[in-house]
């Protein structure tokens, strides 16, 4: 599970810098499970604690008086939290997963055309020492006179099948009996195991089935203990598979293809995940590093691809441009850095505002958004460019150079086009941006609306 440490984040120097201005003066603290992580002026008690939370646990929490200032320092620091854990996210999902299946898409590019078994258990030995922490593979291989399974042993090109060793026979017996992967940390305190002639001393163990039939095994061996996480189980599970098709077929005549079926399914299945993971990726490229929502190049793409579709269709388009209201002065007033966290807080508040799928907010140019909003007609956009309005508002992001709030605010323009109109994708934005004008012309923190 990924876990964000509050503790960690209110260390980082941009947010404890606001924190700073946030709680002065102020009987505000913030909490952990466990202590106090940071006081105000002194702690006092209050009806509520304020949940920190991110999208799947509690954090922490804020407490003390003002409540409303408690309430929204909890809710600031929610937000970051989540974008954390989400940023956590992206990158330990996405990324990793795309680097195994590039691996394993490789993997079983090369195995599928092994001509040879000893080829082929060099390859498995070498791959798997890449993509793990082993010392040495062992496969071993089913004999069905004798019952046993026999040694994959290389010599001089060849391979022949070694009856008479037999490290690690009783793990293998083991999981070849419950067709089930193993993994043991430390050979020496496994009671299961402790009589065993041995190799190394951590060690994963699966059975190799082939249509539900068990041919051998492998193993994965590190000299030292705790070599192996759950995280190489999977993989391994992945590989025995093919690696057991690859290693029947290798055994049959060359003219029995059977097994190279089993080969091709696999190859179809990972190539489909590889296109998957691929489009991920594409998507990765279109995202805004600091808020993490879809950039300006994401921006043009959806939004001409829309415009046509909403044509086709027959159906309204509406477009918000939002704008932060006496930004520069934010910027000279806290700093950069407190600019950019204030940026990423607006993205992540406009993101969550946005009820339906094809909805999409995207970072427009430094301090402007742009919100699409496909088959939505003018009283709907106004309707949610309003309460976006109020919802930034409510972030209560204090803005004390602001002429026209004591918080951070936004300006937006709106503009509609409906199907009947011949407008270009081009004479939306101009009126969204015009729009948008008028709304700073007239004070600021509102909306202005027009029809294309
Ligand atoms: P107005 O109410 O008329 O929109 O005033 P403004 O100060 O917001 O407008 P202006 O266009 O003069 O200033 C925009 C500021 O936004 C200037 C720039 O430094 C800041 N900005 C743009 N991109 C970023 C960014 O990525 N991070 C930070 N911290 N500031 C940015
Ligand atoms: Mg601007
Ligand atoms: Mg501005």
């Amino acid at each position: 599970m990924i876990i964000v440490n509050l503790e960690e984040l209110l260390k980082e120097k941009e947010i404890s810098a606001i924190l700073n201005i946030l709680l002065e003066s102020n009987f505000i603290g913030i909490y952990n499970h466990e202590r106090i992580l940071k006081l105000g002026t002194d702690s006092s008690s209050s009806e509520r604690d304020y949940p920190i939370q991110t999208n799947d646990n509690i954090i922490g929490w804020v407490k003390g008086k003002p409540e409303k200032k408690a309430n929204a320092i909890a809710r600031f620091l929610s937000n970051i939290a989540r974008q954390k854990w989400e940023n956590k996210l992206l990158t330990n999902d996405s990324l990793d997963q795309y680097e195994k299946l590039i691996f394993i898409d490789e993997f079983l590019r090369q195995i599928s055309v092994c001509s040879s078994l000893s080829s082929l258990l060099e390859l498995v030995t070498e791959e798997i020492k890449k993509q793990t922490n082993t010392t040495t593979v062992l496969i071993f291989v089913f004999d069905s006179e004798s019952n046993e399974l026999n040694l994959c042993i290389e010599r001089e090109g060849r391979v022949t099948f070694d009856s008479i060793l037999k490290p690690n026979q009783t793990i293998n017996k083991y999981v070849v009996a419950s067709k089930k992967a193993e993994i043991i940390n430390n050979l020496k305190l496994d009671r299961r195991y402790v009589e065993e002639e041995t190799i190394g001393l951590s060690l994963i163990a699966a059975p190799l089935i082939v249509y539900d039939r068990v041919i051998g095994a492998i193993d994965l061996i590190n000299e030292k203990t705790d070599a192996y996480t759950t995280e190489d189980l999977k993989l391994l599970n992945l590989l025995t598979f093919p690696i057991a098709a690859a290693i029947q077929t290798a055994l049959l005549s060359q003219d029995n293809q059977d097994y190279f079926y089993i080969l091709e399914d696999s190859l179809v299945k990972w190539t489909f995940a590889l296109e998957q993971a691929n489009k991920q990726l594409q998507k990765l490229a279109l995202v805004d590093e600091l808020t993490q929502i879809t950039n300006r190049r994401g921006f043009e793409q959806y939004f001409n691809r829309e415009y046509r579709r909403m044509k086709r269709e027959k159906k309204s388009l509406s477009l918000i441009i939002a704008d932060v209201d006496y930004f520069k002065n934010y910027n000279d007033r806290y700093g950069h850095k407190a600019g950019d966290l204030c940026l990423k807080q607006i993205a992540q508040t406009l993101n969550s505002s946005l009820k339906r799928a094809g909805d999409l907010v995207c970072r427009y140019g430094g301090e402007e958004f742009a919100i699409i909003l496909p088959d939505t007609d003018s009283y709907g956009a106004v309707h949610l460019a309003e309460t976006i309005r109020e919802q930034i508002q409510q972030l209560n992001i204090i803005h004390e150079s602001s002429s026209v709030s004591g918080v951070i605010t936004l300006s937006l323009g709106i503009a509609t086009t409906m199907a009947t109109r011949a407008s270009q994708p081009d004479m939306m934005i101009k009126a969204a941006d015009r729009a948008l004008y008028q709304a700073k012309q007239q004070g600021r923190d509102r909306y202005r609306f027009l029809f294309v």
